[in-house]
């Protein structure tokens, strides 16, 4: 099992002066208690970073804790469309499946003690819970990590019924926010330096590993790590590497898992397989939800990695590739556009062509990737850790607090 860093562990990366910074921060949110609540432990962005986040608030002398909701099948089919359909698909909501979707959250609110100070409520399936609870005694802020640039407009005027009760949203890029009537932050997530997903590894760690998926390293490696979504286009990628393969004798991994809330993962590697079809150079990797050293070494021995992604709330995997110092070709959309600028980190791409294009452009040019991928570390150590991440919660905790103080001396 992992074993978490500490906070005095992440002076090495950003200093000292910030993890005092960060206690600073803190002391003014002592004796509070926050609960963050989502719907899964594992799989996806979300649980990856409240696995990291949650422990490090906590060090900080601030009580948090982490609680998930449940539901059946038939609930996660329905938030896997509320999902889709906040990310700009049409889907039709029956009566009855928006008030399945209320029931298993009013029967959660039976089961999980939400009595905190601060109630961080992360994506839409927990949303409406607040229907529940007497949020008069606490602070709620809903947490959206998706990409809110294109919604239905119809499932979203429901929503907002909901939205509307709590205190505060927050929003990834200023792209998704809505008009509300509360206030609206603004926070990029994080990844942890530390992790076993993205600390250092020994070249032998990563040999181990591609041989232990049968992938020899004796051709340019393009990857894209995600979970099975149409969003993340995997279709797409495999085009893209077709189009590359006329010119460039290379290999494509397409890695990923399921997440529990998803029911929709094991359809999309299905559709995933077939248009591999038999070509030994795609390897689609169907990854437990614990093979954070695997995608480590993966990120690190590819030539390219790409997110290709139709829609992003953000894409933690873009970070962590641009930690790892690789240029990155990703989709222009959502958050991938705040974390690639083009010809300094990667290169954002509208289609199939574009991608190929650009990966041609880095597969060809070593020395050039090389440089990029030296700023792409720079610019995630500037932007994406998880130490900025803390201190933007922390604000957010002396802000719920300032009532409609202008300006808070910290
Ligand atoms: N991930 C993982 N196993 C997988 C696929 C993805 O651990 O099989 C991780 C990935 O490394 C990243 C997160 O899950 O940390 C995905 O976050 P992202 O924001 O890219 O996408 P999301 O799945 O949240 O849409």
């Amino acid at each position: 099992m992992e074993i978490l860093p500490g906070l005095s562990d992440y002076k090495e990366i950003v200093g000292k002066k910030y993890i005092e910074q960060l206690y600073h921060l803190a002391s003014f949110t002592k004796g509070k208690k926050v609960i963050m609540v989502n719907s899964t432990r594992t799989g996806g962005g979300v649980a990856e970073i409240l696995h990291r986040l949650i422990p490090l608030i906590n060090e900080l002398g601030i009580e948090c804790h982490w609680k998930i909701i449940n539901g059946d099948n038939g609930f996660f089919k329905i938030t896997k469309n509320i999902h889709n359909a906040l990310q700009g698909n049409r889907i039709c909501f029956s009566r009855e499946e928006l008030e399945y979707y209320l029931e298993i959250n009013r029967k959660n609110s039976k089961d999980i003690d939400l009595d905190a100070d601060i109630v961080v409520i992360h994506d839409p399936q927990p949303l409406p819970i607040i229907n529940f609870y007497n949020s008069q005694n606490a602070k709620w802020v809903w947490r959206c990590h998706i990409d809110l640039s294109k919604p239905d407009l119809a499932l979203w005027k429901h929503l907002r019924n909901y939205i509307n009760q709590y205190d505060a949203s927050i929003f990834s890029i200023s792209k998704f926010s809505r008009k509300l009537p509360h206030r609206q932050f603004l926070i990029l997530p994080s990844i942890d330096p530390l992790s076993d997903k993205n600390k250092d590894l020994s070249q032998e760690k990563i040999s181990e590993v591609l041989e232990s998926f049968n992938i020899k390293n004796d051709r340019p490696i393009i990857l894209q790590v995600s979970r099975f979504d149409r969003f993340k286009d995997p279709a797409g990628v495999i085009e893209a590497y077709r189009l590359v393969k006329k010119e460039i004798n290379c290999q494509l991994i397409l890695a990923g898992g399921v997440a529990s809330d998803d029911p929709e993962g094991l359809e999309v590697l299905e559709e995933v397989r077939t248009a591999a079809g038999s070509d030994p150079d795609i390897h689609i990797l169907l990854l437990e939800p614990d093979s954070n050293i695997e995608i480590n070494a993966l990120q690190r021995a590819a030539d390219v990695v790409i997110q290709k992604s139709l829609k992003e709330g953000f894409g933690l995997v873009v970070s962590e590739a641009l930690w790892k110092e690789k240029p990155v070709v990703g989709g222009a959309v959502g958050g991938i556009t705040t974390q690639i600028k083009n010809y300094h980190n990667g290169f954002l791409v509208y289609s199939i062509e574009g991608a190929a294009y650009r990966i041609r452009y880095l597969l060809n040019r070593p020395h050039m990737a090389k440089i990029m991928g030296r700023h792409a570390k720079m610019f995630a150590h500037e932007n994406f850790l998880i130490t900025r991440h803390l201190r933007d919660y922390l604000s957010l905790f002396i802000i719920l607090y300032s009532g409609n103080k202008n300006i808070i001396h910290a």
